[in-house]
């Protein structure tokens, strides 16, 4: 695949949209064709159970998520910690930051939504116009408003090619179960992402706490990138 689609440093791959959220707004949401396809695919199939399936993030480019991380590095961007609790960037090491950052956001180049193959999905049937959406745990948890989406996910993403990268808590990346990621495309883009790959593109941005996160990017590769993507996990609910 062509050099750069793997760190967002192009859309040259991306096929934008215009969508409606559930609140009728419309904005221009971006996948690969191939995922727009599948993802259309899956949309019917949800529709036929009663699943409204929107779009909350699709592609996302290195700039977008740049801005994002030096926003959250310089405290201009609230920053939580594991139990979902502000935190004070001015009281910790730099250290401290990065890893906080870690657990919510993608360091830039490092994201899944740099590759036009993964998305952040909800259930607009299950809310009404005014609803805040937060894209939070608790409201793909019984009870929340989300949840028969999530089962529906497990139970019937796979055999459109998605699976949730990050729907269980392994200690680096906190469980975003509304994130699906196509993999026929996914998988690729993923051995391409490799660490050398990650120091070139992250030597020629401007980086807050660069220092910090290239003395230590083997650990963060191994705890926050370089994630199983396997299905499997769904596949069991799906059979349980
Ligand atoms: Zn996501």
């Amino acid at each position: 695949m062509e050099a750069g689609i793997c760190t967002g440093q192009t859309d040259a791959h991306i096929e934008y949209r215009v969508l409606r959220d559930h609140t009728g707004d419309k904005r221009p949401v971006g996948l690969q064709p191939q995922v727009w396809s599948a993802f259309d695919n899956m949309r019917r199939s949800a529709a036929d159970a009663g699943v409204d399936l929107l779009i909350a993030s699709g592609f996302r480019d290195f700039d977008r998520q740049l801005s994002i991380w030096n926003g959250k590095a310089d405290g201009s961007r609230p920053l939580f910690d594991h139990a979902g609790m502000r935190l004070d960037v001015a009281q910790l090491s730099d250290v401290e930051v990065c890893d906080a950052i870690l657990r919510w956001s993608a360091l830039p180049g490092a994201s899944r939504h740099h590759w036009g193959t993964d998305l952040d999905v909800y259930d607009g049937n299950s809310i009404e116009a005014d609803y805040a959406l937060q894209l939070s745990p608790d409201e793909y948890a019984p009870g929340g408003p989300f949840h028969s989406l999530s089962n529906w996910l497990a139970e019937h993403a796979a055999r459109f090619d998605f699976a949730r990268p990050y729907q269980f808590d392994t200690g680096g990346i906190a469980p975003e179960p509304w994130h699906i990621s196509y993999l026929p495309i996914a998988d690729v883009l993923q051995k391409e992402l490799t660490l050398p790959v990650l120091v070139h593109c992250l030597d020629r941005a401007d980086v807050k706490l660069s220092d910090t996160v290239l003395s230590r990017l083997d650990t963060i590769f191994e705890r926050f990138i370089n994630v199983a993507t396997s299905s499997a996990g769904d596949e069991m609910l799906a059979r349980s």
